[in-house]
């Protein structure tokens, strides 16, 4: 019924376009006058020049370079204008949700001068007047030269936030997570005064009197932080429609959502319901608990139109690079005392993933320091001994792995969801926490899949852009947007324009089991597709990163464009 009726508001807005023409009951759409390539069955590009796909947005025929192009016996005709077609792009690591916060909150990044800031969130404020709170991110005083009167660098203040917006809470993150910045209606909100208990591992910033003078640092900002109402249905609402747009706008048609929550997916449910979902999620549960809160004891069917599915869990070895956090088999290089801490033992791990396994849910764990893959992969060895068949066990970013452990990925055919916009970003902070010598190991892309991995590509989304062009360019140069460093960084490991484009269709569709239904253009399969200006199996890395999606197509319907970019889905 619902296919029926997906099919039909399709067809509705062709015929809208093709105002007149009559509307037979079975209406073939012919995609013609394109270039470009898919990836095939057999993993090697495919050039392709036209599209046939039926009214329920199934494609029946991809057309090649030299075939003729049928002239009747399609009720509707797309005129590609020249542009170049791929198939629609999965983001294999993304947080569906946090994209669209992140868009709808106050964003601070890039304020020169406190002067600037006040009068960004002054505007914020104004125009959502509706919000009970005002929450952003992204303010660096370091940025802004603040002193106090005997000329120390000093934090912005609760009085200064309260010049601009007084009337109700205000809580702004710093840049790097570690202090929030409160008005007084926050700290008041919060019933944080002169008296208030310090949590361990935090600090209060205070006046001359004692009194809390505005920001509250690491553990502290709990305080303020568990006071900030969570978000309402309408707000995830918005902001999963706010992500869509994002995605579709970067040519993406599909994301893995890594820690999928159950209010998530009562969003994402509520959007399917009400025809309202474009975008295909393949969402990870957020832990053992929310799994079976979402799913119960097994993976969800596929819903609506392959749109929805909860198959699989996510769970945390160790944290992150940039605070240490990486679980390392040797000490940081600019911290001997410390190796990072792993979030769990290796029982702890071994019984988590047996609970998620024995429920046929796919496992996929984080994992970033060579500690940690390589716990994730001895512990991914001896569990597929006991679970046997189609497991797909996911490792998420495998940042850092010792390249005595790279075998490990063969040997159980293991998914490397990495990000490789992650290496051009962090190449820095990576020289400096590893030393020299275990660069050979990091980010490494070509020797991951050598080894046998699969390689799926994603973003990390809101962490970096949801921008698969950057990352096609990315894993192709081993260079920066600036084109840095010239000939690429640790060169060795960049992957063939195919094994890029791979990663960011088949690869992720194989990921997420979905290879039968999307990620590449073939008869059978769900007819996603993008328009673009660039054609990434040529281009130079910077025109790759350059490029412009001018249409996004879900199932045989067009959900977005360049020329109407405010309208999704529509
Ligand atoms: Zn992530």
């Amino acid at each position: 019924m619902s296919l029926r009726s997906i099919a039909r508001r399709t067809a509705c807005v062709l015929a809208a376009a093709l105002a007149g023409t009559a509307l037979p009951a079975l209406a073939d759409t012919l995609v013609d006058n394109v270039h470009g390539t898919t990836i095939g069955a057999d993993g090697q590009p495919e050039a392709v020049s036209g599209l046939l796909f039926d009214d329920t947005g199934v494609i029946r025929r991809v057309f090649h370079p030299g075939e003729k192009l049928p002239k009747k016996g399609f009720a509707y005709h797309v005129d590609g204008k020249g542009r170049v077609i791929l198939p629609g792009l999965i983001d294999a690591h993304a947080h569906v949700m946090d994209v669209g916060f992140a868009a709808l909150t106050l964003d601070l990044t890039g304020t020169r001068s406190l002067a600037e800031a006040l009068e960004r969130i002054r505007a914020f404020a104004a125009a959502h007047p509706d919000r009970a709170w005002i929450t952003g991110r992204g303010w660096n005083q370091e940025d802004w030269g603040l002193k106090d009167a005997a000329g120390a660098s000093r934090f912005p203040t609760a009085a200064e936030l309260d010049s601009v917006v007084g009337d109700r809470p205000v809580w702004l993150e710093r840049v790097d997570g570690h202090a929030g910045w409160a008005n007084n209606a926050a700290l008041k909100a919060a019933g944080v005064t002169a008296q208030s208990k310090v949590p361990t591992g935090g600090a209060i910033d205070r006046r001359p009197d004692g009194a809390p003078a505005g920001v509250l640092v690491d553990a502290a900002q709990s305080l303020v932080a568990e006071r900030v109402p969570a978000p309402r249905a309408a707000d995830r609402d918005a902001a999963l429609a706010k992500a869509q747009a994002l995605l579709f706008q970067r040519g993406v048609t599909a994301v893995a959502d890594m820690g999928t929550s159950i209010e998530d997916w009562q969003a994402y449910r509520r959007a399917g319901d009400r025809n309202q979902l474009y975008v295909r999620i393949m969402a990870y549960a957020m832990g053992i608990e929310q799994m079976t809160l979402i799913a119960g004891p097994e993976p969800t069917p596929w819903l609506y139109q392959d749109r929805l599915r909860l198959g699989g869990v996510k769970l945390f070895m160790d944290g992150a690079l940039g605070s240490r956090g990486a679980w390392l088999k040797a000490p940081y290089a600019d911290a001997p005392a410390t190796r990072g801490l792993p979030r769990m033992n290796e029982t702890q791990l071994g019984n988590l993933m047996s609970r998620a396994a024995m429920d046929n849910f796919q496992v996929a764990v984080h994992a970033i320091g060579d500690a940690a893959n390589r716990l994730v992969l001895t512990t991914i060895d001896d569990l597929a001994a006991t679970y046997k068949g189609d497991r797909r066990w996911r490792v998420e970013h495998a940042q850092i792995v010792d390249p005595a452990d790279w075998p490990l990925f063969g040997r159980n055919g293991v998914i490397a969801s990495m990000q490789p916009v992650h290496e051009t970003s962090d190449r820095t902070m990576a020289e400096a926490r590893l030393g020299p010598q275990r660069l050979a190991g990091a980010y490494a892309w070509h020797s991951i899949s050598g080894a046998g991995a699969r390689l799926a590509f994603g973003s990390d989304a809101p962490v970096e852009l949801p921008d698969p062009f950057a990352g096609l360019a990315a894993a192709i140069s081993r260079e920066g947007a600036d084109g840095q460093p010239t000939g690429g960084w640790q060169p060795q490991e960049k992957v063939s324009r195919a094994e890029a484009l791979a990663a960011y269709t088949t690869g992720g569709a194989w990921a997420g089991f979905a290879e039968t239904r999307f990620g590449r253009l073939a008869p059978g399969l769900r007819a996603d597709f993008i328009l673009v200006d660039t054609d990434p199996m040529t281009a130079t890395p910077a025109q790759i990163r350059g490029t412009k999606v001018s249409e996004t197509w879900i199932g045989g319907g067009k959900v977005w464009s360049a020329d109407d970019p405010a309208a999704v889905g529509k």
